[in-house]
């Protein structure tokens, strides 16, 4: 690998930290989010639309660290087989977001990652509360 120059395409410059430029980065990303490489550039417009943050928490995102997730599941039973496989490797149903909301979201829906951070919410400020009573 030449200095500073990616080793895929062997012309653009690296992104800093990185050992691949931008749009060999991206290629690799779409190629495991199942749109093929040739959906880098959907890619890259979807985290422009997303203005540099989180789907699903708002958190500042930046393009090389944040993760693709697939907004329904491959395995998500209550919808048919057939629908799924329809729209589960097409660029409207990925959405970029921080590992840790992927983390959490993993097999559900925006919707139960939503449900499951009020529920979780709801717990924590409940420890919260029940530790000032023992302080009481
Ligand atoms: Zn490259």
């Amino acid at each position: 690998m030449k200095n500073g120059i990616c080793g895929g395409c062997k012309k653009a410059p690296l992104v800093s930290g990185y050992r691949m430029c931008l749009e060999c980065f991206l290629k690799e990303k779409a190629r495991s989010a199942g749109i093929g490489t040739s959906g880098w550039i959907d890619l890259y417009e979807k985290f422009q639309s997303q203005r540099g943050r989180c789907a699903l928490t708002g958190r500042d995102i930046d393009i090389m660290s944040a993760e693709v997730d697939h907004i329904v599941p491959k395995c998500k039973n209550e919808i048919d087989k057939e629908d799924r496989e329809k729209i589960w490797d097409t660029i409207e149903n990925i959405q970029f977001v921080t590992p840790q909301a992927n983390r959490g979201k993993w097999m559900g829906t925006n919707e139960e990652f939503g449900e499951m951070c009020v529920d979780g919410t709801v717990v924590y400020l409940q420890e919260i509360q029940k530790k000032r009573v023992d302080h009481e």
